[in-house]
Order: structure tokens, then C-alpha cells, then sequence
């Protein structure tokens, strides 16, 4: 085990109980400008409690091709008003050069595929400058995320992986949304209870969990990023 793990497994320990903010001041005074957030923008509620705790933290978002225009919408207007800095992370072929390599639809046929190439290696490949991300990560989203610790140790990328908020509620989130007004992507009011690429999201139904709109009837419940 090395320095960075011993020191994420112990801090997850610690701060388990721990308010969210306290959490990521640890973060910022821990890694500084190697810390960064990951944001898939349905809302910027970590980038927001980030921000106080480190003005002009990077928020990392992966543009893989395929969003709604809300959501591009929703990362402009972070951009714009919030202290951060926004950093759009794009994968290495556009959608017309992977149809040309791959065929069209490749997140039909093959989602786990097309997610390796517009999500995960992008985002490995961005993450590389950094120790230590932030996710907003919840363990009431879905049964594969309910141990989710608060601070770990992400092995693959050999990096400090921290979930702030991950033992919030749906309705603390709504809280904190409200308390301080904080952006939110206009199709959670339009019936999407998680928002990832258009091909692979639908809207949810009373009694689904806040997953079960992402590539439903797949089989498929995570795109490999927090693997
Ligand atoms: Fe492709 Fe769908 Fe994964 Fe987006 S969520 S990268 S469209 S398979």
C-alpha cells in the first residue's frame, strides 16, 4: 500500500461522519491544485460546495459527443457564474469519426465499448494531472453505489477518489439546491432523475431508483467510471 492510499483508506476512516464541507476542505487543503471535481452537470452541487472550500477549483466534464443541450447548457452557465474553472474533457474520435470506425448506434450494440471510449479513457486521460477527484457519487442512487466511502482509494487510477456528499439523501440535495441556489439541469424537472448521454437516458417512473432511466433494458447500470 502506498503513502496516497494509506492516506485516503485512513481519511475515509476519519471522516466519515463529517459534513460535506469539511470533507472537501480536507481535500483542498490536502491536494490543493491537484484536486479536482468531476462533474456530469444534472447539478453543481459538489462544484458549489468545492468552490468554497477552494475558489477556482477545475471542474472536470467529460463532453462525450452525445448530451442533451440542457446539459451543455448547464455546464455554460457554470462556467459563467461560479468560481471554477471549468475543464471539458473530449474523447479522441468526434461521433462521425467512431460511426466511420465502429458503425452507427456503437451504444446500442455495444454500450460498454462506445462508454470505454467516450467516457472512461477520456476521463483517465484527464485525470492525470490530478491526486485526488471528487464525485457526486450518492449511496441512495443505487444498490452498486451504496457503500460508496466518503474518501477511497481508486485503484485504478491510482488516485484519491472522494464522495462529499455520498451520505446524503435526494432531499438534502433539494435542500442545499434551494439554500443557496445552485444550478440545476432544467430536465431534472422534466422527469430524468439521472442524466447521462440522450441515446442512453430516459425519464423515470414514480418508485424507480434515480438510476434506472440509464440504459434501460441493457442490463448495464454504470459507464465503467467508478468502476
Ligand atoms: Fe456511449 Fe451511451 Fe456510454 Fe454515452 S452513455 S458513452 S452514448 S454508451
Amino acid at each position: 500500500m502506498n503513502g496516497l492510499e494509506q492516506l485516503a483508506i485512513r481519511a475515509g476512516q476519519e471522516l466519515e461522519d463529517s459534513p460535506a464541507p469539511e470533507i472537501l476542505r480536507w481535500a483542498a487543503d490536502t491536494f490543493g491544485s491537484r484536486f479536482c471535481v468531476t462533474s456530469s452537470m444534472a447539478d453543481a452541487v459538489v462544484a458549489h460546495l468545492a468552490s468554497r472550500a477552494l475558489p477556482g477549483v477545475d471542474v472536470v466534464f467529460l463532453d462525450t459527443g452525445y448530451h442533451f443541450p440542457e446539459t451543455i447548457g448547464t455546464r455554460d452557465a457554470v462556467a459563467a457564474v461560479m468560481d471554477v474553472r471549468v475543464i471539458t474533457l473530449t474523447p479522441r474520435q468526434s461521433v462521425a469519426e467512431q460511426d466511420a470506425a465502429y458503425g452507427s448506434q456503437l451504444h446500442d450494440r455495444d454500450p460498454d465499448l462506445c462508454c470505454a471510449l467516450r467516457k472512461v479513457r477520456p476521463l483517465e486521460e484527464g485525470l492525470a494531472r490530478y491526486d485526488a477527484w471528487a464525485t457526486g457519487l450518492r449511496r441512495d442512487e443505487s444498490p452498486t453505489r451504496a457503500h460508496t466511502p466518503v474518501v477511497g482509494w481508486d485503484a485504478r487510477r491510482g488516485k484519491v477518489k472522494i464522495a462529499p456528499i455520498a451520505r446524503w439523501t435526494q432531499q438534502d440535495v433539494d435542500a442545499y439546491v434551494t439554500e443557496h441556489g445552485v444550478l440545476v439541469n432544467p430536465l431534472l424537472m422534466d422527469g430524468y432523475a439521472s442524466i447521462g448521454c440522450a441515446p442512453c437516458t430516459r425519464r423515470t417512473t414514480a418508485g424507480e431508483d434515480a438510476r434506472a432511466g440509464r440504459w434501460a433494458g441493457r442490463g448495464k447500470t454504470e459507464c465503467g467510471l467508478h468502476g
